[in-house]
């Protein structure tokens, strides 16, 4: 998995659809201005869903071992 965490603006879609609840957000700002997403990837399923709600493009899956 790739976050782009210059691209998210905090709208909280991704961490209400993760069915593992493994999104939450960072202590910083990015340079949009918004905390961004932070994935506890242990924890991820690689399930999408956080990929299809964003509308900002902030994930990408590039498959394998991404
Ligand atoms: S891929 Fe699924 S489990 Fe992993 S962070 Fe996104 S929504 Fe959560
Ligand atoms: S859905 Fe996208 S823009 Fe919204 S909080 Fe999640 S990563 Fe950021």
């Amino acid at each position: 998995m790739v976050i782009r965490k210059d691209r998210c603006k905090e709208c909280g879609l991704c961490a209400a659809s993760c069915p593992k609840q493994v999104i939450s957000f960072e202590n910083y700002v990015n340079k949009i201005g918004y905390h961004p997403v932070k994935v506890d990837e242990a924890g991820c399923i690689q399930c999408g869903s956080c990929y299809i709600v964003c509308p900002d493009g902030v994930y990408q899956f590039l498959g394998g071992d991404e």
